[in-house]
């Protein structure tokens, strides 16, 4: 066995080491680091909610009502007024009957998968899937199988093979690449094999759709049953946590059963309180997700002339497939080095081979930035 000396210098050498940046000042599009301002496409604060003064208000607000600490598991005493509005207010957001916050995504996803399933059960997900949906399925003792990325037809034709029942899931706007998953066709699956379907919309909320109700707005496709909506509330609601949302037995149910739910500190009440805000904020200002929406065709148009593979990818998730590792991190560096913050995303978060950077948009950004970051990329690309 290798000892953790060799793995850290076998990383090194494979350009797989990861080192953090450490940020001197709030989100936005320009950040602080290391004493320097950089132009910043590397954050999920899609509508640039995360400095907003409305939600730092009601941040503060919650803590002087509130104060920091939840103090305990929602189950004990750790479920506020804060927390059950903010559930009440995002189930009506996105026409769910209800809606149950959970700390993070991450735990969302453990706490619904592990909920749903036992060892009879399989659980089918897309083979992009986040590495939370994919963790979520090992930690059951259900039964996995992988599904070609977006592969309605395959699955149809896997579940038409060996109709089982279980669970399926998918990320709804995937995390690396920016596409959008077949809902409709995985619901009517689900519907028509008696499973579920479990969507994680980390991405899509706030962004999609006309009200930004996500990717099922977005698609027009129903949040009904047998569809269960994941949504986070730390990327484009700019602050933390995150919902599971769906009919009223299935959140009795996880309230019951899921044990990332059940087994921890409920989040801090003042979170809920600024996430209250910046809910409001994404309802009545519809103007940032157009204007995200502007930023993202120009880019798409800038990068088409200059003659970049850009992907299918519609939303503010906009990658480029660089391919080997080792290219990407130097083209990350190279951004960096004239004053753009893009970052490298290796293996074994994308598969090997299609390294790439993942450039993301704000609608905090303005058009004149995105000409800054085309022509960046057009000289460290070409040159
Ligand atoms: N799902 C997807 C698709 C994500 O991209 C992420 C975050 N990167 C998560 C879940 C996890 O959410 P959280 O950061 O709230 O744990």
């Amino acid at each position: 066995m290798k000892t953790l000396e060799e793995e850290l210098a076998q990383r090194h050498a494979q350009h797989l080491y990861r080192e953090r940046l450490v940020l001197e000042s709030p989100q936005g599009a320009e950040v602080r680091v290391g004493g320097e301002t950089l132009l910043s496409f590397c954050s999920n604060d899609y509508l640039g909610l995360a400095n907003h003064p409305e939600v730092v208000a009601a941040f503060r607000a919650g803590a002087e009502r509130y104060g920091v600490g939840a103090g305990a598991s929602h189950l004990v005493t750790g479920h506020s007024r804060a927390h059950h509005a903010l559930e009440e207010e995002l189930a009506d957001f996105v026409g769910a009957e209800r809606a149950l916050l959970f700390s993070t995504g991450y735990m969302a996803n453990l706490g619904v998968v592990s909920a749903l399933t036992d060892r009879h059960d399989h659980i089918f997900e897309d083979r992009l899937n986040h590495a939370s949906l994919i963790d979520a399925a090992r930690l059951t003792r259900a039964k996995v199988n992988r599904y070609p990325h977006a592969g309605a037809e395959q699955l149809a034709d896997m579940l038409a093979r060996d109709p089982r029942p279980g669970l399926i899931t998918t990320d709804a706007v995937f995390s690396m690449d920016g596409d959008i998953a077949p809902l409709a066709e995985l619901t009517h699956l689900a519907s028509k094999h008696g499973m579920r379907l479990l969507a994680d919309d980390a991405h899509g909320i706030g962004v999609l759709g006309k009200n930004g109700r996500g990717s099922f707005e977005h698609l027009e496709v129903p949040l009904v049953p047998p569809a269960i909506l994941m949504g986070t509330l730390g990327k484009a609601l700019g602050v933390f946590g995150a919902f599971v949302a769906g009919e009223a037995v299935l959140i009795e149910t996880l309230i019951q059963r899921a044990r990332t739910y059940i087994y921890t500190t409920a989040l801090p009440p003042a979170v809920a309180e600024a996430t209250r805000a910046s809910l409001r904020l994404v309802r009545a200002e519809g103007w940032r997700r157009e204007h995200l929406r502007t930023l993202v065709a120009k880019f798409r148009a800038g990068a088409q002339q200059l003659g970049f593979a850009l992907t299918s990818s519609s939303t503010p998730i906009q990658p480029l497939i660089l391919g080997e590792t080792r290219v990407a991190v130097e083209t990350s560096r190279h951004l960096r080095e004239r004053g753009i913050l893009v970052p490298a995303i290796r293996p074994p978060t994308v598969p090997d081979g299609a390294a790439r950077l993942r450039i993301s948009f704000s609608a905090a950004h303005t058009a004149t930035q995105v000409d800054q970051l085309l022509e960046t990329l057009a000289t460290v690309i070409s040159g």
